[in-house]
């Protein structure tokens, strides 16, 4: 499903998409050789590996092996330390989502105390460091917190990315706060639900972000800014990235 939303949407863009698809059993180092054939070919200015991997696979192996400026979906360890350190790098596609979903909707960030349940790599920690990056005042929660529905009362902005359907219930929602919903689960019935419970968690927030519809078409939006930022900078367009980044804002 995610393959081919994001082909989909970066065809409709106007974008070249490769897929390659290659079967379970596939080496390590066989997919190590298709990343660096990737890596080199200069009709190519973004890569993505879409995990999870195979078990078999070392996936931490694989995205070391991106180039960096390829890495559009901001996981390569320079494009994590370029996160925490403030400098110029891709940043990971889901918070950047989630952080235009709020700035569209003209959300303010410095200065909120924003909430985040979750700390992956991919979304969690990533988001944590934006938001602070923009002077909101941030809480990241984990599994081993203790009091979550407490310290989900006190956000101004509560971000969900844990991965459990409807885990957030509508009393853990401050009255008026904007609640992100990044968590995608599939139910028994095969529909698809969130990491909060979306109907209650509507009556008190003052804003919400539905699953499906939310913030997964917004990381697919931020794939192809990202995509687009990744090119103009191989191709040493200085004026082109900054256009780029006014688009993303
Ligand atoms: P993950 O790697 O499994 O991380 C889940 C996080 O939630 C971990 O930090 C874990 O804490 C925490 N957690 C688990 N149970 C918890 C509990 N009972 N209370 C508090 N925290 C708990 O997942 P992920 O990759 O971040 O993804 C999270 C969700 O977002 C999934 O549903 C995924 O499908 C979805 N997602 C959506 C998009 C999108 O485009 N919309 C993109 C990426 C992911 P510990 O660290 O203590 O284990």
């Amino acid at each position: 499903m995610y393959v081919r939303n994001k082909d989909k949407a970066a065809q409709e863009a106007g974008f070249h998409v490769r897929t390659v698809r290659l079967p379970p059993t596939t080496a390590q180092s066989d997919l190590a050789g298709v990343v660096r054939g990737l890596n080199e070919d200069r009709g190519v200015h973004g890569i993505l590996v879409q995990l999870p991997l195979p078990p078999a696979l070392d996936a931490a192996a694989i995205v070391d092996a991106l180039d960096p400026r390829k890495d559009v979906d901001g996981l390569h360890p320079r494009n994590v330390a370029a996160l925490a350190m403030g400098r110029d790098g891709l940043r990971p596609c889901t918070p950047l989502g989630c952080l235009e979903i709020l700035d569209q909707n003209g959300i303010a960030l410095a200065g909120a105390h924003a909430v985040v349940i979750g700390r992956s790599m991919l979304v969690g920690k990533p988001l944590a460091l934006l938001l602070l990056e923009r002077n909101a005042t941030v809480t990241v929660c984990h599994s081993r917190s203790r009091d979550l529905p407490g310290i989900a009362r006190t956000a101004d902005l509560l971000f969900a990315a844990v991965g459990r359907a409807r885990m957030v219930r509508g009393d853990w929602i401050r009255e008026g706060a904007a609640v992100v919903d990044v968590g995608i689960n599939r139910l028994p019935d095969g529909k698809l639900a969130g990491d909060v419970d979306f109907e209650p968690a509507r009556e008190r927030a003052s804003a919400i972000t539905p699953v499906p519809g939310g913030i997964g078409p917004m990381t697919i939006a931020m794939l192809l800014s990202n995509t687009a930022l990744a090119a103009a900078r191989i191709e040493d367009r200085p004026a082109l990235v900054q256009e780029t980044r006014r688009a993303a804002r």
